[in-house]
């Protein structure tokens, strides 16, 4: 793999595992905070060492930053994360055999860890950690002869509920931004993926995609389309004398153009290089003819004040759809054939195909 693209690589899963992380910290810390209530809750009706209780308090509400800044420094973050989470689900475990497995603040511990594990990772994370989860619960309850009391109390339950209100919520909207986040990165690449990224005109591959459904539209309802295909006169003289950034400013002005001079139902496309193309349904050569005239009288204007010399000239060819265009690229052969007339015959004029 070269060089740099393994370093884009790394830099981007880098960048991603921060991200995780970044997700995970507030959930984490509005989970173990509201979590401390429902262990406490059990430890306060029996007699508790102190150094149980700092032990609560350092899980429950120094830990998260710990993590955190443990992911965020790691060269690792994700598995530094992935980590943490199981961290997690072994000191739950831990809360629940000290609690002597208490039903619902137990079942509550379980299901919220649970519940931000397959959120994070699915189903495997999920099992992976349930399983350490219970692994330690049983070991230690086990190990250290720890009394086996699921009976819950009132006091209890009320302390469990922060956490069975509030974190659910709080994780859901986490959820939600995250949905929304890749929604919007989706919606991102779909404009790459059809649009030209100098103009914002749609890019050929799907202007060809396009241009097969107007056909079969064509050929359905019969009404008149017509194709056009657009050049710039002698566009290498205007990048030679004005340079490379001048000639880019000037086919962005002329997609800014051809938008201003056809209709909301046109379908404009830049072809590449100086080349455009546009499909005109409902429309007629001459209509479409009338169309490029438009748009050559909007170039006549002083469309570049710092070069008033400079003025863009296209030639164009016209191809209205019929019987004999059996296929997308015959209709476009017959309007490149047309530009190509227009080209010979001295350039800045439009040619229909016969
Ligand atoms: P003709 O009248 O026959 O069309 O002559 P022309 O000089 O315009 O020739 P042609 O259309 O073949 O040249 C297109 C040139 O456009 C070639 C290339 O250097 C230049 N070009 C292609 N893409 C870009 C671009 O994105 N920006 C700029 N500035 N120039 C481009
Ligand atoms: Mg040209």
């Amino acid at each position: 793999m070269p060089k740099k693209l393994h370093t884009t690589l790394v830099n981007d899963t880098h960048h991603s595992g921060l991200r995780f992380a970044k997700r995970t910290y507030l959930p984490r810390i509005v989970g173990l905070g509201t979590g401390s209530f429902c262990v406490g809750s059990v430890m306060i009706e029996h007699t508790t060492p102190g150094w149980l209780w700092l032990l609560l308090f350092i899980n429950g509400f120094i830990w998260p930053h710990i993590a955190y800044w443990k992911a965020k420094h790691s060269s690792a973050p994700f598995r530094s994360e992935i980590h943490n989470l199981q961290a997690d689900a072994v000191f739950g475990g831990i809360w629940i055999a000290i609690m002597g497995f208490n039903a619902l603040p137990s079942a509550t511990i379980f299901a919220m860890m649970g519940m931000n594990n397959i959120s994070a990772g699915g189903k495997s994370l999920f099992f992976r950690c349930a399983t350490a989860q219970i692994t330690a619960a049983l070991a230690l309850l086990f190990v250290a002869e720890l009394p086996f009391q699921p009976q819950t109390t009132p006091f209890q339950l009320y302390l469990c509920l922060p956490m069975i209100m509030i974190y659910p919520i709080f994780l859901g909207n986490v959820t939600y931004r995250t949905s929304r986040k890749l929604a919007e990165h989706k919606q991102a690449i779909m404009q790459i993926s059809v649009r030209d990224g100098l103009t914002g005109l749609y890019n050929r591959r799907h202007w060809e995609s396009l241009l097969s459904n107007e056909l079969e539209s064509f050929r359905r309802y019969r009404h008149k389309t017509t194709l056009i295909l657009i050049d710039i006169d002698s566009f290498k003289a205007i990048n030679d004398s004005y340079g490379h950034s001048v000639g880019d400013q000037a086919i962005i002005l002329l997609a800014q153009e051809l938008k201003q001079t056809m209709r909301a139902a046109d379908i404009i496309g830049r072809f590449g290089g100086d080349e455009f193309a546009a499909i005109l349904p409902h429309s007629t050569k001459l209509q479409a003819k009338r169309a490029i005239e438009r748009l050559q009288s909007r170039l006549a204007n002083n469309l570049f004040p710092q070069h008033p010399q400079l003025h863009i000239h296209i030639s164009a060819g016209i191809a209205e759809c019929d019987d004999t265009q059996e296929t997308p690229t015959q209709w476009l052969n017959a309007a490149d054939h047309a530009l190509y007339e227009a080209k010979k015959n001295g350039r800045n004029r439009v040619e229909i195909a016969e």
